[in-house]
């Protein structure tokens, strides 16, 4: 008999386990249908010696002390502010559009915030309200910007249009005026300094847990007793798509080794036009690991897979809001994370919300 059956040992699943287990003094049973810790964090060295991301990168950023303060507890930290390129044209631009961007796409010679805010002004489309992802670029850049670097690799990454998405979707890349060339400016950059699946050890290293691996919730729930279960997949499964398939977004990943160094000066160079995959990434430059090979990794999304991402717009957060109806009448369930909050969470935003849901469980 377990106080607590956790479905999924990403995040979600992984902090939920560490708190009940160190904090309530609880029996946890923690569960996975993959062979291994850290859901989509996973992180292994391969044939080659190389620390590779399995499921795509994953760069740790957050303004949250809470969770900085928490995580350190189980990791120790390789500091690291990610900068990325973007094919264009034939050349690299900086992304996040700044001011280097500008004036390289354009010809131009902005040399202040102010002529770069006065040179957007120019070209923005006067929208006061985005309803989509398109409005939501081209009412910061206007058109000329919106169709070389955000159009076609969102209807890559997505298989929609721009206009069919949450104007969060390309929202979440911000337009600068400034030559402030990082990926993000959260305060806390890093990631963690023997990789993610020691971090996952570590979280889930007391004797209060136990933990399977290759086990299928499905396959084992009548098996097993609980009190109460704690739920990280994909919500429609749990409620046997009863309302029809929320849709997710899936990737393939092809990972290429090389006989050098380096193969890019980047850790990640994003192709909007060209080519069937949407970025490639070497993540050595971000693990900070010293080696004579290297391994790249090249993104092409898909519908069928692994469910990596919801997809934000309205038609299914309406659906999302059936099942939630339906979770909110169980009383021993609580859900959570990426796939069962049906939300674009990051990895900082997953431990919040978890950390919550743990202050608010009423053992
Ligand atoms: P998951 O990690 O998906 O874990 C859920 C687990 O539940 C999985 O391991 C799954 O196997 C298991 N499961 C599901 N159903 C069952 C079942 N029936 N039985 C047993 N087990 C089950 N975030 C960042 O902050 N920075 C980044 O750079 C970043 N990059 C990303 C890149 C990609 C390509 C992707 C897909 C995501 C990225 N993220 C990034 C987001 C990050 O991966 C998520 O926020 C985080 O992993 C979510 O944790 P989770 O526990 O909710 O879900
Ligand atoms: N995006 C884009 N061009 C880029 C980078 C991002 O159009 O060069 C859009 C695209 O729709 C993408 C979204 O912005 O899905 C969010 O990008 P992010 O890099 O945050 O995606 P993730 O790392 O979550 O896949």
């Amino acid at each position: 008999m377990y106080d607590f059956l956790i479905v999924g040992a990403g995040f979600a699943g992984s902090v939920l386990a560490e708190r009940i287990s160190s904090q309530l003094d609880k029996k946890v049973l923690i569960i996975d249908k993959r062979n291994h810790l850290g859901g989509n964090c996973y992180d292994y060295y391969n044939d080659i010696g190389i620390l590779v991301h399995k499921y795509g990168p994953h760069y740790f950023r957050t303004n949250s002390k809470k969770v900085y303060n928490y995580l350190s507890k189980f990791t120790k930290w390789r500091p690291y502010e990610y900068k990325i390129r973007t094919y264009v044209n034939g050349e690299l631009y900086p992304i996040p559009i700044n001011r280097e961007t500008l004036n390289k796409f354009f010809k131009i010679n902005l040399k202040t915030e102010k002529q770069a805010k006065e040179f957007l002004k120019k070209k923005r489309i006067d929208i006061e309200n985005p309803q989509n992802s398109e409005e939501e670029v081209i009412s910061k850049v206007g058109w000329e910007i919106y169709k070389k670097f955000f159009k076609n690799y969102t209807i890559k990454q997505w298989g929609l249009n721009p206009k069919q998405l949450d104007p969060s979707v390309c929202g979440r890349i911000p337009i600068r005026i400034n030559n402030d060339d990082r990926y993000f400016t959260d305060k806390i950059q890093a990631m963690p300094l023997n990789g993610y699946h020691e971090l996952f050890q570590n979280l889930l290293n007391n004797s209060n847990i136990k933990i399977k691996l290759n086990t299928n919730y499905w396959k084992i729930k009548n098996k097993i007793k609980y009190k109460y279960l704690i739920y990280t997949g994909r919500i429609d499964e749990f409620f046997n798509y009863k309302y029809g398939k929320l849709p997710y977004r899936s990737l393939r990943f092809k990972h290429e080794n090389y006989d050098k160094e380096y193969y890019q000066d980047w850790v990640q160079i994003n192709y909007p036009n060209n080519y069937e995959f949407t970025r490639i990434i070497e993540i050595k430059h971000a693990t900070g690991q010293k080696n004579s090979k290297t391994t790249i990794v090249k993104e092409f999304p898909c519908t069928n897979g692994k469910p990596f991402y919801p997809i934000p717009r309205n038609i299914n957060y309406r659906l999302f809001e059936m099942y939630k109806k339906e979770a909110d009448k169980i009383k021993n369930l609580i859900i959570v994370g990426r796939l069962a909050q049906y939300k674009y969470y990051n990895m900082d935003q997953v431990i919040e919300e978890s950390l919550r849901v743990f202050e608010n469980i009423n053992y």
